[in-house]
């Protein structure tokens, strides 16, 4: 029995000894496919060498300088990278070591923000259901997932909840994509209206729900509308792409696909590709301006901001990511995925969904496909296509129906951006075979 506590108490787990590419191998010598890259983390994949010799030499360098005396030439090439790569008008990054953290992040540089330009009646944030931002406080309360919320209530009571953008389950029928946008628009302003026109500090969204939905893009128009309200009454829009961003949908950012610019954009995860826990938040010039006119101090700060370390194995990360081709493999291999999954599973009788964008793919599995009825939370589908899938050597990353018991539940894919066809046809053949064994 290990004396770690784990977040599930339950059956021992493997010990992962050693990683290459899409695999993990465990100490009995099992080797897995890693089909979800953890939890959409491994973006870059196992092993990669350039990304741990950059580690080395930062290490061999200096690997801890506090970064409220010093800042480092790893943390400075990693902004200039993201600035870069960003669309004009998010210039400036703040440095954090996850993404519970930058989330932290963003919601106290919008409220702060509205402190320095004169508005400090602001303080609420609206969100929408079904979603996760993180484990923080902030972050969880941010987030729209009563299951993770109800044991912690009551919780920052300045954070609202509006209707994901999720046109599987929620889409009218004989409504287009562009009635359901301004429908889901209307719902915002309604909300912003009903808190008081210049009260509300953020709207946060995901440009591809990940954990709590699995991998579901917005329609086409969403974000344009719902950008459109924000500016109408002055709201910040929050753009959390710590799952689906740096790359994972085809992009490096997931929101470009979505043409609008929000004012913050959190990343994480496919940011360090795991080789190191590190996150960010861009913003724009004009929050930045705010705090460098205004105090000239942002009220926050991590004893790990910036750490060097971190910020050179992301700064590798972020520049073989940005190499011409990778992201074009990716939408690629999202492409095949998404065939080989409609093939395999299109006509399986409890799988209503197939959906995503790149590499960052979901299934919804359903009681009844003409309903769209959810699988009964008591069976604990998701549970059990986990361990069938990992008896099978399949990472994947199955959520389960008991968000706000409306939901069904899903299997989330997410694999490192080096898969090849030959894995891509493994990872299928492997989930397959474990939705076969459940269901
Ligand atoms: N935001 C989103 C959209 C996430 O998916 C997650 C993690 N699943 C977080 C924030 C929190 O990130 P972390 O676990 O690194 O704190």
């Amino acid at each position: 029995m290990t004396r770690i506590l784990h977040r599930s108490i339950g059956p021992e787990l493997p010990r992962a000894v050693s990683g290459d590419g899409v695999w993990i191998t465990d100490a009995a010598g099992r080797r897995y496919l890693d089909g979800s890259g953890g939890a959409a983390v491994t973006s870059l994949g196992h092993g990669n060498a350039e990304v741990q010799a950059a580690m080395r030499a930062q290490i061999d360098a200096i690997s801890y300088a506090h970064s409220a005396f010093f800042t480092t030439d790893a943390a400075e090439s990693l902004a200039d990278r993201l600035v870069g790569l960003a669309p004009e008008g998010l210039d400036h990054v703040y440095l954090v070591s996850g993404g519970s953290e930058a989330v932290e992040a963003a919601l106290k540089m919008a409220r702060q923000y509205f402190v320095e330009i004169g508005q400090p009646q602001r303080r609420h944030v609206i969100a929408r259901r079904q979603s996760y931002h993180g484990n923080t406080i902030g972050a969880l309360a941010v987030g729209g997932n009563e299951w993770r919320r109800r044991q912690f209530q009551p919780i920052l009571p300045e954070t609202h909840h509006v209707s994901p953008c999720y046109a599987y389950r929620d889409q009218r029928a004989g409504e287009s994509a562009a009635e359901y946008a301004d429908r889901l628009a209307a719902e915002l302003e309604a909300k912003i209206r009903e808190l008081g026109e210049d009260q509300v500090i953020a709207f946060v969204a995901e440009p591809v729900v990940g954990a709590t939905l699995g991998a579901v893009p917005a329609v086409a128009e969403y974000f344009r509308r719902i950008r459109a309200v924000c500016d109408r009454y002055g709201v910040l829009l929050i753009l959390d792409e710590v799952m689906c961003g740096m790359g994972r949908t085809g992009t490096i950012f997931a929101h470009t696909q979505e043409g609008v610019v929000p004012d913050l954009v959190t990343v994480a995860k496919g940011l360090g590709g795991g080789y190191q826990p590190v996150g960010a938040v861009l913003l724009s010039d004009r929050i930045y301006r705010a705090f460098a006119e205004g105090s000239g101090l942002f009220q926050h700060g991590h004893t790990y901001i910036g750490h060097p370390v971190a910020a050179a194995a992301a700064d590798k990360v972020v520049e073989i990511m940005s190499r011409p081709g990778l992201m074009a493999h990716v939408s690629e291999m999202g492409d095949l995925l998404q065939t080989r999954l409609e093939a395999e599973l299109g006509q399986h009788p409890h799988v209503g969904d197939i959906r995503g964008r790149g590499l960052f793919r979901g299934i919804e599995l359903v009681a009844d496909r003409g309903s769209k009825a959810p699988l009964d939370p008591a069976e604990k589908t998701h549970a059990r296509i986990k361990r069938a899938a990992m008896a099978r050597g399949l990472i994947c990353y199955p959520m389960g129906g008991t968000i706000d018991g409306v939901r069904g539940d899903h299997v989330l894919l997410a694999p490192p951006y080096v898969i090849d066809a030959g894995e891509i046809d493994e990872l299928v053949g492997r989930l397959v075979g474990a939705i076969r064994d459940v269901l």
